[in-house]
């Protein structure tokens, strides 16, 4: 039942009967969804079946419907990278954990840092986008093979297309450089992502048994929380810019970012299920899957996590899917490469925030959906099913019960996923885009709880 299957039809009408509508703004029992030529038509309790005699009927009662994933920080690997991830096998693990949009970092092969370089990776995707209809939304470096010297050509990549800047990977160290990626970025209206780490601290894992084992630094919490506090000091000087920090690992960094946002500057920050999940003291020892940057920290910094994420005060989540063959991601945690997977399991961590009460049903939804599609600037066509909209949606099974994360779980290449052999609950059921239906896992047209 979880093992990774997948089964993908296109329907030009197709109608989705009985399921629970889950939409940032509320929570519908048990509605039939009509949609055509991949656009939702009616959502309504008993809709007439004799006016819908030509829909293929997905009966989904007991199972819930919510918008597709948007997940604004995915390494696709996309040029240049195909033994971590191809085009294609990275957008199949998005279809199979539920996600329906994603934007990919440019740390690829060669650095995503200029026009012809985003016209080569749209060229090598748009086969995989259409294919499985998941929505692909590049970022450029901010500066020129993100070596923090010289930045890119803000207006010309915006104008290309981009939607998004940032050297992911690494923080922008210089102070005068970091002032004019902000300045250079602003008037394209396009966010700078973050990836907030003072370089030179030489940790790999935070304060933890298994650090003290492999006998390394522990990585400071002053590494994060350093940048960001520099980089808000900059931001101050380019209020029109818009700034959003990566992958936060630390509560002091949502210190700063809640008591920025309140002086009125453009702040957003997201957080990450490993982050939101593990503790440093819940490591394995010998499994570098473990090895992300930034660390997994102290249960105190998780609990603020969660909670902010679950107020708002943490805009979204975010993966920060960086898939590594097995010869760089080695189990040696001082050498191996940083990084784990996390497209596959990101709504099964998200489900069990909400199955533990740690946040609401439609909060869910918008941290998983409607609030990045809404920072990347495709509100119109994801993070919400309503009457009138395109049809990007996920259909889970929420009260499944845990079940370990297994290696053939997985759609995507690689293998380093800190979750494998970690109970979490949900099946994601099937990933509809537009009228492409992907049933996954079994699920097929004629199941039904029970
Ligand atoms: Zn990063």
């Amino acid at each position: 039942m979880h093992k990774y299957s997948v089964k993908s039809k296109s329907h030009h009408r197709l109608l989705i009967s009985g399921v629970d509508l889950w939409n940032a703004s509320g929570v519908q029992k048990a509605v039939d969804i009509a949609i055509e030529d991949g656009i939702v038509r009616r959502i309504g309790k008993d809709l007439d079946l004799n006016a819908h005699l030509d829909f293929v009927v997905l009966r989904a009662d007991g199972y819930v419907l919510m918008p597709s994933g948007v997940d604004a920080q995915v390494h696709l690997r996309v040029p240049g990278q195909e033994q971590k991830e191809t085009a294609t096998s990275g957008l199949w693990a998005a279809v199979s954990g539920g996600v329906g949009a994603l934007l990919t970092m440019p740390n690829t092969k060669p650095v995503l840092d200029n026009i012809e370089t985003l016209a080569l990776a749209k060229q090598v995707i748009s086969g995989p986008e259409a294919e499985t209809g998941v929505r692909v939304l590049f970022s450029a470096a901010m500066t020129m093979g993100q070596r923090g010297h010289e930045v890119v050509d803000f207006l010309a990549l915006a104008k290309a297309g981009i939607f998004a800047f940032t050297d992911d990977g690494v923080g922008v160290s210089d102070d005068k450089i970091m002032l004019q990626v902000l300045k250079g970025a602003a008037p394209t209206g396009l966010p700078v992502l973050q990836h907030a780490e003072v370089p030179g601290h030489g940790g790999v894992l935070a304060g933890g048994p298994v650090q003290v084992a492999i006998g390394s630094v522990a990585y400071p919490v002053w590494a994060e929380v350093d940048m960001v506090q520099r980089d808000l000091d900059l931001l101050k000087q380019v209020p029109t810019a818009r700034y959003h920090v990566l992958h936060v690992s630390a509560a002091g960094t949502l210190s700063l970012i809640a008591a920025a946002k309140k002086s009125g500057l453009h702040v957003t920050c997201e957080a990450s299920p490993h982050h939101l999940f593990f503790t440093s003291e819940e490591i394995v020892p010998d499994n570098s899957a473990f090895k992300m940057n930034p660390p997994i920290r102290s249960a105190s910094d998780r609990s603020q996590l969660q909670s902010a994420l679950a107020s708002g005060a943490c805009d979204f989540m975010a993966t920060d899917h960086a898939p590594h063959e097995s010869a760089v991601k080695t189990n040696n945690f001082k050498t191996s490469a940083f990084g784990t997977t996390g497209l596959e399991t990101s709504l099964r961590v998200m489900i069990d925030l909400w199955q533990k009460g740690a946040i609401t049903a439609t909060r869910l939804v918008d941290a998983w959906s409607k609030a990045p599609a809404a920072f990347l600037g495709i509100s119109a066509t994801h993070g919400e099913i309503s009457e009138g909209r395109p049809m990007s949606g996920v259909l889970c099974d929420v009260t499944a019960k845990q079940t370990a994360v297994r290696e053939d779980d997985f759609a995507g290449l690689s293998r380093n996923s800190c979750f494998i052999g970690t109970k979490l609950p949900g099946i994601v059921l099937a990933t509809i885009l537009g009228q492409k239906v992907h049933c996954l896992r079994g699920f097929n047209f004629d199941s039904k709880k029970g």
